[in-house]
């Protein structure tokens, strides 16, 4: 993803790319800013270990975007140079850099960190289960907002730390989101073909009509969330914190990790989420 990002940068300089914050491992959680409008979209995923795929998608969209702009009108339908110079979109495609690494390559146990975790956990086979940080807090259960103990100790997923923003990850999404002020935020998750607008009985102004027409545009179903998931993650602390429109967007279908060869399967769904996001956010 790093080389991608540093091949998109040096290709087009329309792009800007700089770091919101650091893992507890010390990877940094790059961000992409591509546009010139006034109102500003998030589009942010890879929250949890086994859901790479969205990153590769985010990374994806921002270069399709940008080669349609030098050489298209049209992207989908949408007028991507009017878009352009009316809608700022910042992309973060991977809040959860450590985890990922961990679902991808499993323990390093000469890593303190590793044997410090396996210790904690309980488990030694960390590949195809692990969706939490290399402390063990499930990001997406760490934001304030309802935040509560789901699970009481680190694990693979759902613990939510000791308490809300307890970790690194989720603070450079909370501190940059209330550095920027963003006018919409869009999460992406693997998966489930659904799109979740609500947190708590609150919403976004436009999150009804918006979660519709995304649903439209792509075949996903809109969804509102029942249970522990519906907690504690990054579109309900936005929703919750700013009432504005916030989403989370469960990408493709089957069992996670979803393959990076179903990237093209998902691709063209997702991004005409991704566009309808920013006409929407640039014009509702
Ligand atoms: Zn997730």
């Amino acid at each position: 993803m790093l080389k991608d990002i540093e091949m998109l940068t040096d290709n087009y300089n329309i792009i800007e790319r700089f770091s919101i914050g650091k893992s507890v491992m010390q990877k940094d959680i790059p961000c992409l800013k591509i546009g010139k409008g006034k109102k500003k979209l998030l589009l942010s995923g890879a929250y949890h270990g086994l859901e790479y795929l969205t990153a590769a998608f985010l990374i994806k969209f921002v270069s399709n975007y940008t080669v349609k702009l030098m050489t298209e009108t049209e992207y989908f339908g949408y007028d991507i140079k009017r878009l352009y110079s009316d809608i700022t979109v910042y992309v973060v495609p991977m809040v959860n850099p450590d985890g990922v690494d961990i679902a991808l390559n499993g323990l390093d146990i000469t890593n303190e960190y590793h044997r410090h975790l396996i210790s904690m956990v309980g488990i030694h086979s960390f590949n195809h289960v692990w969706q939490a940080n290399s402390r063990g807090v499930d990001i997406n259960h760490n934001f304030d907002a309802k935040w509560q103990m789901v699970v009481d100790k680190p694990s693979p997923s759902k613990y939510g730390g000791e308490y809300a923003e307890s970790e690194p990850e989720t603070r450079a999404i909370t501190e940059f989101v209330r550095k920027e002020q963003f006018d919409m935020l869009l999460a992406f998750h693997s998966q489930g073909r659904e799109i979740y607008y609500d947190f708590d009985g609150m919403t976004g102004e436009n999150s009804v009509e918006i979660a519709k027409k995304m649903a439209e545009e792509s075949g996903y179903a809109v969804c509102i969330p029942t249970g522990t998931a519906s907690y504690g993650g990054c579109k309900d602390w936005f929703i919750k914190e700013f009432g504005k429109e916030g989403f989370t967007v469960e990408i493709g279908t089957g069992q996670n990790p979803l393959p990076m060869s179903m990237l093209d399967e998902v691709y063209d769904e997702n991004a005409k989420i991704a566009l309808c996001a920013m006409h929407e956010c640039a014009y509702n």
